[in-house]
């Protein structure tokens, strides 16, 4: 898999071209963070004079950690609103979109993951018993 996000700008016009693949580009290897496979991308590039414009999306699958109950899930983390534009030199033959496309996937990660939307946190132990309000235990214990 290639490793860099690149435009080749030669042919390009104000028609635009479409451009799909997919590139390996985030190097994250954090405990809680794994990306998986690569950055899938699908967007438009543009050429106005010397001036580049992308737009399109992004996807990466990720191996997370939840906040809430601490269990590894799979998520695809996905930016739908790519935008990249440029000033392109005269000779330029390409423009590198590596690094911004990065960031845009490691800034829609989220800050707080959680595996589910309704997942209730860190799951009681099987040995732990039901916990009862004392207090009703106290009226038990009165004697009339
Ligand atoms: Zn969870």
């Amino acid at each position: 898999m290639e490793n860099r996000l690149v435009v080749h700008t030669a042919r390009l016009d104000q028609e635009g071209e479409t451009l799909e693949g997919e590139v390996d580009i985030i190097d994250l290897d954090e405990e809680f963070v794994k990306p998986f496979g690569g950055v899938r991308y699908r967007l438009t590039a543009q050429l106005f004079g010397t001036e580049l414009l992308v737009r399109g999306r992004l996807e990466q699958d990720f191996d997370l950690v939840c906040s809430r109950c601490g269990k590894d899930f799979d998520t695809t983390v996905k930016v739908d609103d790519f935008t990249f534009s440029a000033a392109v030199e005269e000779n330029q033959q390409e423009v590198d979109l590596t690094a911004d496309a990065r960031e845009s996937i490691i800034l829609t990660l989220p800050t707080y993951p959680v595996c589910d939307e309704a997942c209730p946190g860190i799951e009681q132990k099987a040995d732990d018993k039901p916990h009862f309000d004392d207090r009703w235990g106290a009226l038990d214990g009165l004697k009339v």
